[in-house]
């Protein structure tokens, strides 16, 4: 992450650098004998930036964006978030699929305003595919949201394995959370989960279709019965998020010709043992069986021959990806983009062009897309006579808090008690 960083700043350094020189040489030389004498000082000249800076391009109408905000492992590292791709589409719609723990920091880093991250798609019930669930509901209520956030998932083989039980639970875990923001926040993006559950057994079953967007679902295989790959489709492109599987049938029979197929492919047998100490026969189970080898990665991807080819779920280093890499090639030779987060790939009918985003790593949250609500005061749940009997006196300092706010919103606000 360091190094990144390091890269990162630099990269910026050099961009704000590039835009000095740019202003002060106009500001200095007019015309075109100022860029002749540039010619000898500098070989750099402004040209189409190679990486994404969010919120900064619109999309076209006839453009998908694919930003990758978790590629790794349920074993949390900095560099890495665990599975979430966010899928910009060019009639305005934002669909994020699945949101494994640390990436609603990804999210956050996009600044895109939080009531157009309302729908989010479950391939399954692995915290490292859902375990950032509680940040974007809360997180993003708080940053107004200010709708239910709608969640897509599968069922389970019995109704306590299933998407409905997970998300009403963790509702419920909520509870202290959420009753003590009542009066002091705009309170609509806290109201629900407003949960869409369907069979995982569906096959191309469509599980939403709205605004010229379909997304069907396929079942996956791995750790037990309900995981499932979705396939989105509009303006005649094709998604595929496989989720966590072994390969299998269906995903060969319905990712076939994808714009772009996200799969994953997970780390090597001998890393697992080296790196995360597996044993033998542990690494070959988790590797091979619950997963989806390189090789066997590889093979899939021959078979649905997409446009781009996504491969995530693995720790991609230095030391790790050319590994990995070596052996899908065994299988595959189509093209390949090894995942990391703020990988990004914008999708239209001429080309797949992949980039990194830059972070501004001192984001905050972006505007409101819609005035938010002033909150009902009169809905706190108020303290015990205990707790509020142990209040320290500070009304005389921050009384001058409410007297410059009073000032200057034209407002009359008292403190409580
Ligand atoms: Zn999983
Ligand atoms: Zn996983």
């Amino acid at each position: 992450m360091s190094e990144n960083k390091t890269f990162i700043s630099l990269l910026f350094v050099t961009v704000v650098a590039i835009g000095i020189g740019v202003v002060i040489g106009a500001n200095f030389n007019q015309g075109a004998e100022a860029a002749n004498s540039n010619k000898g000082i500098s070989p750099v000249e402004t040209r189409a930036r190679d990486f994404y800076a969010p919120n900064s391009e619109a999309l076209g109408p006839d453009e998908m964006r694919l930003v990758a905000c978790g590629t790794g492992m349920p074993t949390a590292r900095p560099k890495q978030a665990a599975t979430c791709f966010l899928l910009e589409l060019g009639n305005g719609d934002k669909f994020l699929f699945d949101i494994g723990t640390g990436s609603a920091e990804r999210i956050a880093a996009l600044q895109i305003p939080y009531n157009y991250l309302d729908k989010v798609f479950l391939s399954h019930l692995h915290s490292d595919h859902f375990g950032d669930m509680d940040a974007l509901f809360v997180g993003g209520a708080l940053m107004n949201r200010q709708k239910p956030l709608r969640v897509w998932g599968p069922s389970g083989d019995t109704p306590e394995r299933g998407t409905a039980y997970a998300l009403d639970h963790l509702y419920k875990a909520l509870t202290w959370d959420l009753d003590g923001r009542k009066g002091i926040t705009d309170p609509r993006g806290y109201v629900r989960f407003q949960v869409t559950e369907f069979d995982y057994k569906g096959v191309n079953e469509i599980v939403y279709q709205e605004n010229g967007v379909t997304i069907r679902t396929i079942p996956a295989i791995h750790s037990l019965d309900g995981p499932v790959s979705f396939i989105l489709e509009w303006n005649g492109f094709k998604f595929v998020f496989s989720g966590d599987t072994y390969p299998n049938k269906w995903f060969a029979e319905y990712a076939k010709d994808a714009d772009l197929a996200i799969h994953e492919c997970f780390i090597t047998v001998p890393a697992l043992v080296e790196k995360f100490k597996f044993t033998p026969q542990g690494a070959l189970d988790v590797g091979t069986q619950v997963h989806t080898a390189p090789e066997a990665y590889g093979k899939m991807m021959s078979i649905i021959k997409p446009r781009m080819a996504v491969a995530f779920h693995f720790f991609n280093d230095f030391d790790t990806a050319p590994d990995i890499e070596r052996r899908i090639r065994t299988t595959y030779d189509g093209p390949l983009s090894l995942a990391t987060d703020y990988m990004v790939w914008n999708i239209t009918k001429d080309e797949i062009r992949t980039r990194m985003a830059i972070i501004d790593e001192d984001v905050w949250p972006p505007q409101p897309s819609e005035e938010p609500q002033v909150p009902d005061p009169t809905l706190r749940i108020p303290f015990s006579e205990f707790i509020v009997n142990g209040k320290y006196d500070v009304k005389d300092v921050i009384q001058p808090v409410y007297d410059e706010i009073n000032e200057e919103y034209g407002l009359n606000e008292k403190q409580g008690q």
